[in-house]
């Protein structure tokens, strides 16, 4: 059987968890978690790094730090994952879905400003795929409108976008090491913070509203309830696993880049038109976060993946459009968001993972290629 997913072990994370127990000190902030904050801070010049128990809570962590209130409206993508907008949606504010491009499932940018009014607070670009969304158009539009920019950066660690690193660029990012993720620690994530407004009160509402960090560096002399917050830092067990994970990520990398590549080599040789292959569009960088296929239709794509499964090969679609998600459609304005339905039926992931062989691989692609001749 080949999975769409298996979570990849360096080998030290064991080790290093061992050592986090050993050492007495197993709730958060210990030599873990700083030394993680500090391998973001210093590898990708993140102004400060915090970690969570998931990039949901970092989400959940921004719309605190940008102080969404009931009525505000935040601009998002229709085609994401629900925690982008829960976030959101637990401190009342009204999301505003804006559609996909046409040839990526990121958020078309030279369409949201007429989704802005008076009470548009902030945008959240989702880097889809870890492929940067049109960034300098989007902060410009931020600048001119006074916005807050949140990058939803769950997919885009280690990616770029003309040389600055994704997360890098918004006021506020957050990144997830959930285990579909390229670096994992089973359930995690972190808050990048690039605007230094935000440290000290993003500190106190990881702490439970406490200033309980200050007093640690010794800036204070005893801690109390300072704000809101909630309890957002994870163990150190997990920035144990975590760390092992990052130390590795060069290596991790390389290897997603290869398997990528040769997905994508052999699609193009075989002639797959270039509309049923990802797209990346100018300045942006690639961090083999997943690859995708986009089918002619619904059909074609339920056909696709029976296909793939009758060889028990497990390819997966992906988000259904939240603008028509039980939940939202009757909030939703009622514009049609016809390129978020676009992938909504018609994109699928292909198994991706560290440890995929090539002979395995070989076969996934043999497979597909069956399908494609005969369709
Ligand atoms: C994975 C993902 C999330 C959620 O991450 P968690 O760490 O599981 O909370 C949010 N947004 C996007 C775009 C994701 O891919």
């Amino acid at each position: 059987m080949i999975p769409f997913n298996k979570p990849f072990l360096t080998g030290k994370e064991t080790v290093y968890i061992q050592q986090a127990v050993a050492s007495g000190k197993i709730s958060g902030d210990g030599m873990f978690t700083k030394k993680c904050h500090q391998f973001f801070e210093e590898r990708f010049g993140f102004k400060k790094c915090l970690l969570t128990t998931s990039c949901t809570d970092a989400l959940e962590m921004a719309a605190i730090l940008i102080n969404i209130q009931p009525g505000d409206e935040v601009i998002m993508p229709s085609y994401t994952f629900v925690s982008t907008a829960n976030a959101f949606v637990l401190r009342g504010a009204k999301i505003v879905f804006a559609d996909s491009e046409k040839d990526t499932p990121n958020m078309d940018v030279t369409k949201l400003e007429s989704l802005i009014t008076p009470r548009t607070k902030a945008i959240v670009p989702v880097h889809y795929a870890g492929v940067g969304c049109d960034m300098d158009s989007l902060m410009k539009l931020a600048e001119k409108y006074n916005l807050f920019v949140v990058e939803d950066a769950a997919q885009a660690i280690d990616s770029w976008y003309k040389g600055k690193p994704l997360g890098g660029i918004g006021h506020l990012a957050a990144f997830s090491f959930h285990e579909t993720k390229n670096v994992i620690a089973g359930e995690g994530g972190m808050l990048a913070i690039n605007d230094p407004r935000f440290v000290e009160r993003a500190e106190i509402i990881r702490e439970k509203g406490t200033n309980r960090s200050a007093f640690f560096r010794g800036e204070v002399d005893k801690y109390g309830w300072v704000d809101v917050g909630s309890s957002f830092l994870p163990s150190e067990v997990i920035a144990a696993f975590l760390f092992a994970q990052l130390e590795h990520l060069t290596d991790i990398q390389d290897q997603r880049k290869l398997l990528w590549k040769k997905y994508d080599d052999a699609f193009r040789a075989a002639g797959i038109a270039a509309s049923h292959l990802p797209f990346l569009p100018e300045g942006c960088y690639n961090n083999a976060h997943m690859y995708y296929l986009v089918l002619d239709s619904l059909d074609q794509r339920t056909a696709f993946i029976d296909h793939c499964k009758s060889a028990d090969i497990h390819p997966v679609f992906h988000y259904l459009s939240l603008h028509k998600s039980p939940f939202y459609h009757e909030k939703h304005d009622g514009r049609e968001l016809v390129n978020a339905d676009f992938f909504t039926d018609r994109l699928v992931r292909l198994p991706f993972y560290y440890t995929l062989s090539p002979s395995d691989q070989d076969f996934v692609i043999a497979r597909i290629l069956q399908f494609f001749k005969k369709s």
